[in-house]
């Protein structure tokens, strides 16, 4: 059953802000409800106060700012799958927001409220952590933005204050020459969580390397394509599911940076992202299976990142 609460219905930002610094600390913004409502039932936690953010007029659409994707805090899961700009300048959003959930739950859950929840599995971390977003929070005194990569301290603990709104998530456009991947392992193929998910991103560098360093990808069975095309300026590897937040796997990124991707070089990253983890027995699967599905995974993503045009 619901707990009690009381539910205020702003109808502009500035009111949301204002409800909020007049409550916190005994108060939850509620956008798509999807994590909310199942928490309140199961007595997770028990706000005196929700402050409706669904429908805030400032808080909607994605658009291009300066270099920047800008995604409202209100945009839906269903509405990045949709969105031609996300499409254009960053796929692997787009590829993320297709294994979240299903369709009921896409129409009404949120970007910003899959990355405020802070679950350890939460599928649009990844990809925004490769593409090195950050999260702008605002309240009645001041707006700041904090990378992803900052934003997440524990399992469910972010360092949003009880009185600040997630107002957008903003993603840097990432380099014509920059490629990324998102997978996720889970139970079933759709609405389940993540057993593993990650995202792998690799920036090239235009026509430095050689197909001397191709090897066949026949020899990892995916397809008949070669590696080896370039070599890699910048890379980044995000993983979730495997430690108490979702994290970057910052030695395997530096084991790729300035080399060409080889399936030995590739190899070894996988293995240091594995090693990244703090995997947990869980109902969903073993520390160990996690740790192998890490491996396995980074390995067929950044052999796919690295073979694509
Ligand atoms: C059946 C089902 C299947 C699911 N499957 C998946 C899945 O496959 N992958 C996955 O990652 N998640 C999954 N989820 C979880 C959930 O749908 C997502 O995390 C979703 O993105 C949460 O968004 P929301 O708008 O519903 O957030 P809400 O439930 O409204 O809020 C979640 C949290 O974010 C806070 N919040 C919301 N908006 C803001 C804001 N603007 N500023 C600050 N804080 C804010 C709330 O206070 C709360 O702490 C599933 C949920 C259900 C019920």
């Amino acid at each position: 059953m619901l707990p009690e609460f009381e539910l205020l219905m702003p109808r502009t930002l500035p009111e949301a802000l204002e409800m909020l610094a007049q409550r916190a600390p005994d108060v939850m913004p509620i956008a798509g409800g999807t994590n909310v409502i199942p928490d309140l039932r199961g007595g997770r936690y028990r706000p005196a106060c929700l402050v409706n953010v669904a429908g805030l007029p400032e808080l909607q659409g994605v658009r291009r700012e300066d270099g920047v994707l800008v995604i409202g805090a209100g945009v839906t899961i269903a509405e990045v799958l949709e969105d031609p700009l996300v499409a254009q300048v960053a796929p692997v959003l787009r590829e993320a927001a297709r294994m979240l959930a299903s369709p009921l739950v896409r129409n009404r859950a949120t970007v910003a409220g899959n990355l405020a929840n802070a679950s350890p599995a939460a599928d649009m971390a990844p990809p925004l952590l490769v593409l090195d977003a950050e999260v702008e929070l605002a309240s009645v005194e001041a707006t700041r933005r904090v990378p992803l990569k900052d934003f997440f301290v524990h399992v469910r603990r972010t360092v949003r204050q009880p009185h600040e709104l997630i107002t957008a998530i903003r993603v840097p456009l990432p380099p014509e020459t920059s490629r990324a991947r998102f997978f996720k392992v889970a139970l079933r193929k759709a609405d389940a969580i993540a057993v593993v998910n990650g995202a792998v991103w690799v920036e090239m560098e235009d026509g430095v390397g050689s197909r001397e360093y191709g090897v066949r990808s026949r020899e990892y069975g995916v397809g008949s394509k070669e590696y080896g095309e370039g070599r890699c300026r910048a890379a980044r590897i995000a993983l979730g599911a495997v430690a108490p937040t979702p994290i970057r796997a910052y030695e395997a990124e530096r084991a790729l940076e300035g080399r060409t991707l080889t399936p030995e070089v590739i190899a070894e990253a996988a293995r240091l992202a594995a090693e990244a983890t703090r995997t947990i027995d869980d109902i969903r699967g073993s520390a160990a299976y996690r740790r192998v599905v890490t491996e396995v995974m980074v390995q067929r993503m950044l052999a796919e990142v690295g073979r694509m045009e």
